[in-house]
């Protein structure tokens, strides 16, 4: 790399890419786009290949790109690689309810942790060259505005209301962030497949506390979300899809959603509306939907 050039660099999901993005203002390669569940992803042969032309390869860490840890091994021995959301602190993370001694890698629902993730990647290219400091700061402000928004319209949801079920155990640290109960259908990783006893304790969670919407995940089979619906039905309750969400995955490149705030702000936007919140239909700063 020659001096005072802008480093390649390669990222594993949309989010990382994000961050990458902002901090550098280049190009950055995502491996994952939009609607792509990163639990389950391969590598294909042109992945590694960008990975192995990359100056800096940057992903998630905490077992979320569950296929790319003998990859990511292999490059290592070459190339700078950093798992950057294993920087936030063991004492931050939650455990991965089916496995005590993993942790849940869904760490971006909690904008407080992000900001930590924001840090270590501005160290890490700030030591390859890029003047990090300006945009870090200006990327961690809107990331601290966005969090007192959800804090908002989340808390405008009349409190009872204040359940979120979705496809999968994806939003452990919005529910601790926010102070909402939250439920998945699926576990903490999509691979493995949601029992009928779980759909029926959901079904009774939904009857019992009237729970007026669930959520599709954009990155998830919403099959188990219908069968949700259909078991409430059946037993005389309706209840609404409230929207999708983006869990593991942003929104369409070149949009608002496809930027981490965007894809937030959609979120808490779609539940806070769909649950009974005040929230402005356009989100946050206005931007939501606007297709650009
Ligand atoms: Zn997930």
């Amino acid at each position: 790399m020659a001096a005072g050039a802008t480093p390649t660099v390669t990222a594993t999901t949309g989010m990382i890419a994000d961050i990458a993005r902002r901090l550098t203002g280049g190009e950055v390669t995502a491996l994952m786009g939009p609607g792509m569940d990163p639990h389950g992803y391969r590598p294909t042969r042109s992945d590694i290949l960008a990975l192995s032309r990359a100056d800096i390869i940057l992903w998630h860490g905490l077992n979320l790109e569950a296929q790319f840890a003998d990859v990511m091994a292999d490059l290592s021995r070459q190339r700078t690689v950093v798992a950057l959301a294993e920087s936030v602190p063991q004492a931050d993370l939650l455990a991965d309810p089916a496995y005590a001694d993993r942790p849940d890698p869904h760490v971006w629902f909690d904008p407080r942790l992000w900001s930590v993730v924001v840090d270590r990647a501005a160290t890490v290219l700030a030591e390859a060259g890029v003047a990090t400091e300006a945009p870090a700061q200006a990327l961690r402000d809107e990331i601290a505005a966005l969090d007192t928004y959800a804090r908002q319209v989340l808390g405008s949801v009349p409190e009872p209301a204040r359940i979120l079920v979705t496809a999968h155990d994806a939003f452990a640290y919005f529910g601790r962030a926010y102070g909402w109960q939250v439920e998945g259908i699926q576990g903490i990783s999509t691979e493995s497949e949601a029992g009928l006893a779980r759909i029926t304790e959901l079904v009774d969670l939904l009857v019992g506390r009237q729970v007026p919407a669930v959520f599709v995940e954009s990155s998830v089979s919403d099959r188990a979300i219908r069968a949700l619906i259909e078991g409430a039905a059946a037993r005389g309750h309706t209840v609404a899809v409230g929207g999708e969400l983006f869990s593991d995955a942003m929104g369409p490149d070149g949009t608002y959603e496809g930027t981490y705030i965007g894809m937030m702000d959609h979120n808490v936007t779609t539940i806070a509306r769909a649950l009974g919140g005040t929230a402005p239909e356009r989100g946050m700063s206005g931007r939501l939907n606007a297709g650009t």
